[in-house]
């Protein structure tokens, strides 16, 4: 798509470096969330100047930002002064309109194109994606159907009791499992049906997981690849909760499939940035080999998150060498890692309470790195912060994590 229209036009955006009117190079970011703060950490780490779009004034990402741009995402003055300030562009969050993204693109170069963060914004056209490109990836997504009509809904009810139980999914705007409904008969998803307000959907057979995993992968204008070893998921109450990025989390050759099948799907967009893709792990002897392609983030993830510590180059320092034309160096993960997602429930107690976290409990334990984003009210399910825990073996590493689970309360790794 737009990478290789690009590839010839995108001149490296050096750090340091002032263009012909005198401008100091900067990186700009539509979002001001956790993941716009980590881009730009790195970003200013390497040199650049920095600018944020963000119409909330005490935004993680607009309080550590050269520039804040304090307007809404399709604000007409505020992405002008945005292409005006930076010398590339790139979003945070998937859910901004797509021709915002666009109109920026006429003057900038901005990755990830609308196009693709489009595709990623709707699960519709994202699996239609999966599908198409699920001869080159060896793997496809989970059984379903798609429901935007009352007409679609009846023949689903009629036609595909395959798919039930199952899961119904907005087409969009779904994030943290919000817009979700289980539904166990045809009754059940009528009614969820009517509770999503009659919005288009899909219907998702419900598959019987063994795990969950997730790849990153960066790709240049040029339209090189790198990318990272497949990390293990547990999400609880639909929300990641742990991440397990060391040798030996997932089985090597599912973790092989996982990550081909996930560069195929970068290429197959002509996918320029970083980009995340989720898989779910299935019982063996299932029809779907073993591996069964969920959804992706045309942004750095959450699950991500450990590289920042546990690796030479993280998601985010690939995230700005991927915008600005940089070489894309085969990132190197230097330790064993697992992540701890802090969600509000952390600054309350039983009796929900407000508390202070036992930081100094916590920070004592060897291998902490603590990451708060900045977040003024702490809220359940509000993901806060998180703490990836690194060390010399993997043994050591998940001692550490359970003493520090046990010290915040977190769940989810009786998995370990
Ligand atoms: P994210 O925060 O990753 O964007 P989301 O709200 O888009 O999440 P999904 O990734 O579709 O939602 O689903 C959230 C979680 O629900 C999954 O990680 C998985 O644990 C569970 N889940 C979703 N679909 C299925 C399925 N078809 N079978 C079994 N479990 C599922
Ligand atoms: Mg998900």
């Amino acid at each position: 798509m737009n990478a290789a229209s690009n590839a010839e036009a995108m001149t490296p955006i050096f750090p340091g470096s002032v263009d012909a009117a005198g401008q100091r190079a900067t990186l700009g970011v539509l979002g001001g969330g956790q993941l716009g703060r980590m881009f730009v950490h790195a970003a200013q780490r390497l040199g650049y100047f920095t600018a944020v779009l963000e119409p909330d004034a005490h935004s993680p990402a607009g309080l550590v930002s050269h520039h804040h741009i304090q307007t809404t995402y399709d604000d007409p003055a505020g992405l002008a002064q945005l292409s005006q300030l930076c010398q590339a562009i790139t979003t945070e969050f998937e859910n901004v309109p797509a021709q915002v993204l666009q109109t920026l693109a006429q003057t900038r170069p901005v990755a990830p194109s609308a196009a693709v963060v489009g595709i990623a914004q709707n699960r519709i056209e994202e699996k239609a994606h999966f599908a198409a490109c699920a001869a080159g990836s060896g793997v496809s997504c989970a059984p379903y159907a798609v429901i935007e009509t009352p007409a679609q809904l009846q023949a689903v009810q009629a036609e595909r009791a395959d798919l039930l139980p199952g899961i119904l999914k907005t087409a969009r705007l779904g994030y943290d499992g919000k817009g979700q409904v289980r539904v166990r008969t045809a009754a059940e998803l009528a009614a969820a049906w009517a509770e999503l307000g009659g919005v288009a959907c899909v219907l998702e057979k419900m598959l019987p997981l063994t795990a969950e995993c997730s790849v990153l992968v960066a790709r240049g204008w040029d339209g090189q690849v790198v990318s990272f070893a497949p990390q293990r998921n547990v999400h609880v109450n639909g929300i990641l909760a742990v991440t397990h990025a060391y040798e030996g989390n997932l089985p090597p050759a599912l973790a092989t499939r996982a990550s081909d099948a996930a560069v195929s799907i970068a290429q197959h967009l002509g996918y320029v940035g970083v980009l995340c893709v989720e898989f779910f792990v299935v019982a063996d002897g299932s029809a779907h080999g073993g591996l069964v392609v969920n959804e992706m983030a045309p942004r750095p993830h959450n699950s991500g998150h450990y590289t920042l510590d546990a690796c030479d180059a993280s998601q985010f320092d690939l995230q700005v060498h991927a915008l600005a034309g940089l070489p894309l160096p085969p990132p190197r993960q230097h330790s064993p890692a697992i992540m701890l997602n802090l969600l509000g429930e952390v600054w309350f107690n039983a009796s929900s309470q407000p508390r202070e976290p036992d930081w100094q409990s916590v920070l004592s334990l060897p291998g902490t790195h603590l990451h708060l984003y900045g977040k003024l009210d702490a809220r359940a399910g509000r993901k806060m912060g998180h703490l990836t825990i690194t060390g010399p073996d993997v043994d050591s590493v998940k001692a550490v994590a359970r003493r520090a689970a046990g010290l915040l309360n977190l769940p989810g790794l009786d998995v370990l």
